[in-house]
């Protein structure tokens, strides 16, 4: 979720699985946290508990420490000024090579402007912070929240994949009969997750519970060389190549990258394509993004076991 979040808080509350898919990785997480690491991120939730002012989007949040901390980062990207954070724009074409061109260090608020930094930067910023005994209990558990979130987000193909079109926002694309043309990246971030699971009528919670099932064998493959950022980036950004964008008919051309792409005409050039979500695409994203939500959450705990041990 990023640039659309505004307009995204007026559409029904069903759309968006920034509250679904977050929820599931935290769950499943949670479940293959060593007992070490769960005393740890459940004492330091509990008692740094999120501010009771922060306006929480997700609703339906189940009574689960981590699943309520893992959409904080969401609600909080403007107060925390934070927003760069939650993405990485590698180009659509690019293939495996330096990610420093597309990511800034994580920098300070500069005249209460956005800080600086990306998903890998952060991620490496809140991962050292909650190494880190000499940091307070509040800034761990804020450190811990980010991680909870961001490597959620790190395994949704559309934050670290862009055509310049701000990963996906600025392609309309008609999602199966919605009166409202969508855009590419809420297509990812909830609406063909939530048709998936409207599909097999499930919850968050059992949802969670299905997919751990059903990927526990593949499970191990996943956290074998522990924490390895990078090498997820690319493995979600293969994944925008193959399915996200490849799969679309027609095809949206590749596009030489632009640091400040313009959103308005990009929307123009790729609404011409008169792009739709019909059922043999939704046919082949949902696995995937099923699969990248039962990784992001085997990984999280993974990264959590070498915190605490
Ligand atoms: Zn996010």
């Amino acid at each position: 979720m990023r640039i659309l979040f505004l307009s995204l808080m007026l559409a029904p509350p069903a759309w968006g699985w920034w509250c679904e898919g977050h929820e599931m990785v935290a769950l499943i997480a949670e479940r293959h946290l060593n007992p070490n690491a769960l005393a740890a991120v459940t004492a330091l939730l509990k008692s740094q508990p999120v501010d009771p002012s922060v306006q929480r989007f997700c609703k339906d949040i189940p009574k689960d420490l981590m699943a309520d901390a893992s959409t904080w980062a969401d609600d909080t990207k403007k107060p925390e000024q934070t927003g760069t954070w939650h993405y990485m724009d590698l180009p659509l074409g690019m293939k495996r090579g330096e990610l420093a061109p597309y990511c800034q260090p994580v920098g300070p608020s500069v005249n209460g402007g956005a800080r600086t930094g990306c998903i890998l930067s952060a991620l490496r910023y809140n991962l050292n912070i909650l190494h880190d005994d000499k940091e307070s209990d509040g800034e761990r558990a804020k450190a811990l929240r980010y991680l909870i979130h961001l490597v959620g987000d790190m395994h949704q193909p559309l934050h670290t994949t862009a055509n310049n079109d701000q990963g996906g926002n600025c392609v309309p694309i008609q999602f199966f009969s919605e009166p409202k043309t969508a855009n590419l990246h809420s297509v990812w971030d909830g609406m063909i997750l939530n048709r998936d699971m409207a599909a097999k009528a499930r919850t968050i919670t059992q949802m969670a519970d299905d997919l751990d099932r059903e990927y526990q064998k593949q499970a191990e493959s996943w956290t074998k060389h522990g924490t390895e950022f990078e090498k997820w980036i690319w493995e979600g950004h293969r994944l925008a190549q193959k399915v996200t964008y490849g799969d679309l008919q027609p095809r949206i051309p590749v596009e030489a990258y632009e640091e400040h792409p313009d959103c308005k005409a990009e929307s123009a050039k790729d609404g011409a394509l008169h792009l739709r979500v019909d059922e043999e695409y939704q046919r082949k994203a949902a696995p995937v993004i099923e699969e990248q939500i039962v990784k992001a959450g085997y990984r999280l705990a993974e990264i959590l076991n070498e915190v605490w041990p």
